[in-house]
């Protein structure tokens, strides 16, 4: 559904600062795939450029990124490289960017500016029956009316990417792209976010993209894992076998610095 082909990404128009280098991978239909790696590794530049934002000067240098979306309602097909994704977004493909605070207009609130990311289609009927909706819908994760009649600032950070991650699931999208969501949030906070990932995939039957430095995290929900090093990928698998058995160096050292996982994986319990 998304094939990434031997892609070099970097930065600058005229020095190019390279971050990705010669990735290659694909994303199946129904799945949640994790992409773990060191800080400065490239997760982010590589998920911006699937998402098809290259608003921040980033550029493909070579290879390329196609992606095919089928509506499961329609059977529609739309297929097309992340350069046209753009006309996608908060339609077949989600993304929640690394840093809940800096995406999240301080001076709005929260319903404001839900309702101004949706897509034309969601927005036709009235702006209350549109709430209503929304409220039903975040009700299914817990989520009080209360947070979207608040400013940003007023929700904890957990809140914030609660919220984030809902609305990213809220247009049914074949494509959640969720950049470091758990990251600076403590275990109980970080495993309510995880389980609710869970849920939305297993629900949409779509594919989860969850980047995190944090094995850990990648340990309790991804079925499949892409180890980046230096902008390169170096290690690709079902995650329970690249946990059994590490090929790579600096995986087995990644693994190694885990603190012991404990019990089951969360998919474990959530059930495929
Ligand atoms: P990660 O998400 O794994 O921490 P990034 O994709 O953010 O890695 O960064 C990879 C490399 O690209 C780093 O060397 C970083 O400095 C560089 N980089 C990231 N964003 C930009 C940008 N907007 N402009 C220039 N260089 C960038
Ligand atoms: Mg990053």
């Amino acid at each position: 559904m998304i094939r990434v082909d031997n892609v070099t990404i970097g930065y600058g128009t005229t020095s190019f600062i390279k971050a990705v280098d010669n990735v290659s991978l694909e994303l199946g239909s129904n799945e949640i795939v994790g992409i773990a790696g060191e800080s400065g590794s490239g997760k982010s530049t590589l998920m911006r450029a699937i998402y098809g934002d290259f608003s921040t000067g980033l550029r493909i240098q070579s290879g390329t990124i196609e992606g095919q979306f089928t509506d499961p309602q329609t059977g529609a097909v739309t297929q097309a490289p992340s350069t046209d994704f753009r006309k996608l977004w908060w339609d077949q493909i989600s993304y929640v960017p690394q840093g809940s605070m800096s995406v999240l207009n301080p001076l709005m609130k929260i319903e404001e500016q839900v309702i101004d990311g949706l897509p034309r289609r969601e927005r036709q009927g009235s702006r209350s029956e549109l709430r209503a909706r929304i409220v039903k819908f975040l009700s299914g994760f817990g989520l009080g009316e209360h947070v979207l009649d608040v400013y940003p600032h007023q929700l904890s950070g957990g809140m914030r990417q609660r919220v984030l991650v809902a609305i990213a699931a809220f247009v049914n999208p074949r494509l959640i792209l969720a950049d470091e969501p758990t990251t600076a949030l403590d275990v109980v906070v970080q495993k309510k976010i995880l389980l609710m990932m869970v849920e939305i995939q297993r629900k949409l039957r779509n594919t989860l993209v969850l980047v995190s430095h944090d094995l850990g995290v990648h340990y309790q929900i991804t079925d499949r894992l892409v180890i980046m090093y230096k902008g390169q990928v170096v290690e690709t698998g079902p995650t329970t076998e690249i946990f059994a058995n590490p090929q790579h160096d600096y995986t087995r050292n990644l693994i190694a610095s885990l603190p012991r996982l404990h019990g089951q994986r969360a998919t474990d319990r959530v059930g495929a």
